[in-house]
């Protein structure tokens, strides 16, 4: 199908893209690598009545650490992510996620910021941005704002960001040397959406006990969630299977996932408990072989 009939504009700079957003209000829409927008417009599912195209814009296009944090500027592809070196040598929970995301095409189209923005239900970045608390700068009429990521994921397909405003950059706290993750997905064949997937982050002390739990799973409900009662859970104590089963039994009781072709809504709570008990032991066998800590699980 067609899209309705829309306009087209081309930013090149961050000022000029806010300046036509605000120009255009409820019409405008941003346009970034198009793979969620685009389709969502063939079928009609959305009609903005102008498109404004950020790919120009240069000044977003980056992935630097800076003051403490990992940023990911707007027209930042998902495959810059995947190819960047020193972020898989340094970030287990960004590259465990990164290769899984759609599939090679989508990735080198869509972006980072793009993904979350677009707030999907079964969304892999959205998943990742809550299990390593992520925060997105957003320009809006007051200037800029940091929004924390539970606040930034409102509901399915909406977000913090409100008519006539932009994000700008994604930033991820850098992860220390006791610092691992993992990202857990089933899907029916590559490159589907998750039929249901898991995000783990794990920070220890240097006695060996749990400093810092970040769990999220996707495709599992509304919009990506957090297990906060495991993370709690796990703060402060020292990594046994036991707890570690007890943890992951805390994803399907807030799991609330649709029956469909990709599984039943019992099978997929089901795989929340399993895919956030396989991150779990895989996020400690990193931090295992990287002697980050004496690990007794
Ligand atoms: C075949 C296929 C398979 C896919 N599989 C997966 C998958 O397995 N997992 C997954 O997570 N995703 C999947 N996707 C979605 C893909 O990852 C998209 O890249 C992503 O959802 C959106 O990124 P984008 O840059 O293309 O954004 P766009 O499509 O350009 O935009 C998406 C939405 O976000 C808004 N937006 C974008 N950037 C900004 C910004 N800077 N400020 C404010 N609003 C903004 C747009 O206005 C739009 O509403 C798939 C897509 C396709 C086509």
């Amino acid at each position: 199908m067609f899209p309705a009939s829309f306009e087209y504009v081309r930013a090149h700079s961050p000022d000029e893209a806010f300046s036509l957003l605000q120009q255009h209000g409820d019409e405008g829409r941003v346009l970034a690598g198009g793979q969620s927008l685009i389709p969502a417009m063939r079928y009609r599912l959305a009609r903005p009545g102008v498109l404004v195209d950020i790919n120009p814009i240069k000044e977003l296009n980056y992935i630097r650490e800076e003051g403490g944090f990992l940023r990911i500027g707007a027209t930042a592809r998902d495959a810059a992510v995947e190819f960047t070196s020193w972020i898989r040598e340094r970030y287990s929970l960004i590259t465990s996620v990164s290769g899984v995301v759609a599939d090679p095409i989508v990735r080198h189209m869509g972006t980072v910021v793009g993904s979350v923005c677009h707030n999907d239900p079964a969304g892999d970045w959205t998943a990742t941005a809550l299990a390593s608390r992520a925060v997105m700068l957003v320009r809006g009429k007051n200037g800029l704002r940091e929004v924390p990521i539970d606040e930034f994921l409102v509901d399915s397909y909406t977000t913090a960001v409100e008519e006539g405003e932009m994000a700008l950059e994604l930033r991820i706290p850098i992860p220390d040397e006791r610092t691992q993750g993992s990202y857990q997905k089933i899907e029916r064949k590559v490159g589907d959406y998750a039929t249901c997937a898991a995000a783990v982050q794990l920070s220890l002390n240097p006695d060996g006990t749990i400093r810092q739990a970040g769990i999220a799973i996707t495709a599992a409900g509304p919009l990506a969630l957090r297990v906060a009662e495991a993370e709690a859970m796990l703060v402060g104590q020292r990594p046994t299977p036991e707890l570690l089963r007890a943890a992951a039994a805390e994803a399907p009781k807030i799991a609330t996932p649709n029956s469909d072709q990709r599984g039943s809504a019992e099978y997929k709570k089901d795989m929340a408990r399993v895919l956030v008990g396989r991150g779990l032991k895989q996020a400690l066998e990193r931090l295992d072989a990287g002697s980050r800590g004496a690990v007794s699980a």
